[in-house]
C-alpha cells in the first residue's frame, strides 16, 4: 500500500528521484538528501507503514536484514570508523517524514558531526521506582 501524500511513497514508486544504493523486494534504501555524514542512508520499506508502532512482524526480518545488509556495504566501501542507527517514532522524538526508516549514519573518531553522549538525567531511587511502577502496571 502506498500514501498517495508520502515523498518515500513517491521514492519507490519512482516519481520523484533518490540516489539508491541497496534494493530487494520489500526494502529500499537511498542517500539522505540532507545528511548528517557522507553516507547517511535511508532505509525503508516498500509498504507504507508510519513507523515502528505499525510495522506487522512478519515484514521485521527481511526489513531488518535489509538494514543490516546497508549497514555492512556502507561500513565497508566507505571505510567508516563506526555506524549510528536511528530511528525516530512521532514528531516528539523527531520523526518528519511519516514512513517508517532507518537512519544508517557512518561514523569516523573525531567526525564531530553530532554528539552521542547528551546531557543525561540524574534520578532519585524514587524517581526510577515510579518509573518502574507506571511502566510495569497491569
Ligand atoms: P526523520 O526526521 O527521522 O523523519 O528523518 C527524515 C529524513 O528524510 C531526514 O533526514 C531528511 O533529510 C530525509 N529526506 C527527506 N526527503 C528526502 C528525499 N526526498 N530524499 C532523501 N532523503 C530525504
Ligand atoms: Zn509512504
Amino acid at each position: 500500500m502506498h500514501d498517495e501524500n508520502c515523498i518515500f511513497c513517491k521514492i519507490v514508486q519512482g516519481l520523484i528521484p533518490s540516489s539508491k544504493i541497496y534494493e530487494d523486494g520489500s526494502s529500499l534504501a537511498f542517500l539522505d538528501i540532507a545528511p548528517f555524514t557522507k553516507g547517511h542512508t535511508i532505509v525503508i520499506p516498500k509498504e507504507h507503514y508510519m513507523n515502528m508502532l505499525d510495522f506487522p512482524e512478519k515484514e521485521m526480518t527481511a526489513y531488518f536484514s535489509a538494514v543490516k545488509n546497508v549497514t555492512i556495504k556502507i561500513k565497508e566501501k566507505l571505510g567508516a570508523d563506526g555506524i549510528n542507527i536511528m530511528q525516530n517514532n512521532f514528531k516528539a522524538a523527531g520523526q518528519v517524514v511519516n514512513h517508517l526508516h532507518f537512519h544508517v549514519i557512518p561514523r569516523w573518531e573525531n567526525d564531530r558531526a553530532f554528539p552521542i553522549r547528551v546531557k543525561k538525567l540524574n534520578l532519585t531511587k524514587e524517581e526510577l521506582s515510579e518509573i518502574l511502577l507506571k511502566i510495569n502496571a497491569p
